[in-house]
């Protein structure tokens, strides 16, 4: 039994003196060669045991040595390298570079894109008009987006919606254009709300500080313009038709007029068909959406002069733009009641 003895006896002084785990296995294996080269001299009796004994004894313990090493070496390839990894950038600085064409803007600059970032906005229909808004106002950082579209995408969008891709038919809107935009823009938060709008949505509206209307029906744009009305809050509106477009605020509250101040009444039938059945060119709604866009970014940053109580139209086939003046009617059946004491004067 000496020769276990003398094992424990290494081990205990090499804890003592604080030996190297290696140094210690050393001393250890070398005391294990000499017993066993004494048992198989014909001297080991003193150390106890047999030269069989001791050969396996040392076997089993290279052999749980060696299982232990081998995991090592195994888990060490397999871990990610910790001290390649980038030091995580502050978000401040994330910002400072994602908007910094912005923030070198006189008119948006920091307190600008501040404004952006708090920016609560509601987008309606993400058909041609709505996808370069939600784009450019996810690119932009308006940091809460709502958005509302009731479709689905098909493939006849396609030729002008580039906010939607061929494997994305049959999906809702609402949703597909929500992920494309956080895709853009994970810094924003994107709401996708896949129904129509209208008129009973005014708390809805009031929550937000501006709404963006592309949709192509008379009757939704007529029920979310009286659900801004209501809630006091401005509307951009844009609209489109073949190589024709046009874009407006609409902001009652603060002197403009509605929309129904300019279209009291539903278009005649037939002069005034959607998209669907008068044909529309696709860049058209990109020009249309972006100035819409564009429009919203000076809202929300107070920068230049908006178009509140001005509408551009834009002509596509002879690439003219021109801008007419609007004013609110006071006989108004939308804005003329709804703002009775509280309105300011044009
Ligand atoms: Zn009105």
């Amino acid at each position: 039994m000496l020769g276990f003895w003398l094992l424990v006896g290494i081990t205990i002084a090499g804890w003592i003196f604080g030996l190297p785990r290696r140094w210690l296995l050393a001393a250890l294996a070398s005391a294990w060669a000499v017993i066993e080269l004494a048992h198989l001299s014909g001297m080991g009796a003193v150390f106890g045991g047999s030269a069989r004994g001791w050969l396996v004894a040392g076997g089993l313990v290279g052999l749980v040595l060696a299982y232990r090493a081998g995991l090592r070496w195994l888990r060490a390839r397999a871990a990610p390298p910790e001290q390649h990894k980038p030091a995580p950038v502050p978000v401040a600085d994330v910002e400072l570079d994602r908007y910094a064409r912005h923030l070198v803007l006189r008119e948006i600059g920091g307190p600008g894109q501040m404004r952006l970032r708090n920016a609560n906005v509601l987008v309606i229909g993400a058909g041609g008009l709505g996808a370069p808004v939600c784009l450019y106002l996810a690119a932009a950082g308006v940091g809460r987006i709502t958005l509302a579209d009731d479709d689905t995408v098909s493939l006849s969008n396609l030729q002008r919606q580039v906010i939607f891709r061929s494997d994305q038919q049959g999906r809702p809107k609402a949703q597909a254009a929500a992920d494309a935009m956080q895709a853009l823009n994970p810094m924003i938060q994107v709401t996708p709300l896949p129904r129509r709008i209208t008129e009973a949505d005014a708390d809805l509206i009031a929550r937000h500080d501006l709404v963006l209307d592309g949709t192509d029906s008379f009757d939704v744009r007529d029920a979310v313009n009286r659900a801004c009305v209501a809630a006091r809050v401005p509307l951009i509106a844009g609209s489109i038709a073949q190589w024709e477009g046009q874009v407006t605020l609409y902001d009652p509250a603060r002197g403009g007029p509605c929309l129904s101040c300019l279209f009291p009444t539903a278009p005649a039938p037939g002069l005034a068909p959607p998209c669907a059945e008068a044909g529309v060119v696709g860049p058209l709604p990109g020009v249309v959406g972006s100035m819409m866009a564009l429009e919203a970014i000076k809202h929300l940053t107070g920068a230049g002069q908006g178009l509140r109580g001005r509408m551009m139209i834009f002509d596509g086939l002879y690439g003219e733009s021109r801008m007419i003046g609007t004013a609110r009617r006071a006989d108004c059946p939308v804005c003329g009641s709804a703002l009775e004491g509280g309105a300011t004067a044009p």
